[in-house]
């Protein structure tokens, strides 16, 4: 359990905002020893208070810019850069925690924001939500194009899932819908032979509409998500 840095008091679940003195609280880069603020003001704007962000300097093996809003305390990593960052500050996980996992979940109850859509930095168009892994808590917003944006104490969360071994599970999951994807696939060939069989071709790819497959991380999740949670 985190407290208020400024007046001691515990913080909320899942909230980095005092609510004795209303003081939001640092939480993410507490775990990263060195970092920087001296780099300039960038041309980003941040999405929940309309102010330039700044440029910082995680220092994780040489550069590691991200930008960071100082009032609400919130990050914006370019794609590709908070797994790396993930993978870095995460290390030697070997087994999946359950009950950590469950603790995560809880969590997500202190949400500061609720359900809201907001803008990417960059291009200004409206993020899409998504669960950044199963069991994780965290719902992030996310711009196809340029990246990922996480609300004050969602990095913090993230990592706790990563150390719980939610990474595990998030692959373990992936290889189990892979492999009844593949069932599935098996069947409807067997299906379709069978019907050639008989002289009926219009199971047939090419004949109609035949979707391909979405490689995207994201979008496999989300798929196991559903899969698993019916
Ligand atoms: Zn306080
Ligand atoms: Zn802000
Ligand atoms: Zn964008």
């Amino acid at each position: 359990m985190a407290n208020c840095t400024n007046c001691a008091a515990p913080l909320p679940p899942g909230s980095i905002r005092c609510e004795y003195c209303g003081s939001r609280n640092d939480i993410d880069l507490k775990g990263i020893n060195y970092y920087t603020t001296n780099e300039p003001e960038s041309e980003r704007i941040c999405p929940r208070c309309n102010i330039r962000l700044r440029t910082i300097d995680l220092k994780l093996e040489g550069k590691f810019l991200v930008e960071r809003c100082d009032q609400c305390l919130g990050l914006f990593f370019d794609t590709g850069e908070l797994e790396a960052l993930l993978q870095a500050t995460v290390t030697n996980v070997f087994a999946i925690d359950r009950s950590r996992l469950d603790a995560a979940v809880a969590a997500k109850l202190g949400d500061d924001y609720g359900v809201t859509y907001i803008k990417c930095p960059v291009c200004t168009k409206v993020m899409n939500r998504v669960n950044f892994g199963v069991r994780s808590g965290v719902i992030v917003d996310r711009c196809k194009a340029h990246g990922v944006w996480l609300d004050g104490g969602e990095l913090r969360r993230l990592s706790e899932w990563m150390k719980a071994g939610g990474k595990l599970l998030d692959q373990e999951r992936q290889d189990e819908l892979k492999r009844a994807e593949a069932e599935q696939e098996r069947e409807q060939r067997k299906a379709r032979a069978q019907s050639a069989a008989a002289g009926d071709y219009s199971d047939y790819p090419g004949y109609g509409t035949y979707g391909g497959h979405d490689d995207d991380l994201f979008e496999l999740i989300k798929k196991a998500v559903q899969f698993f949670t019916r």
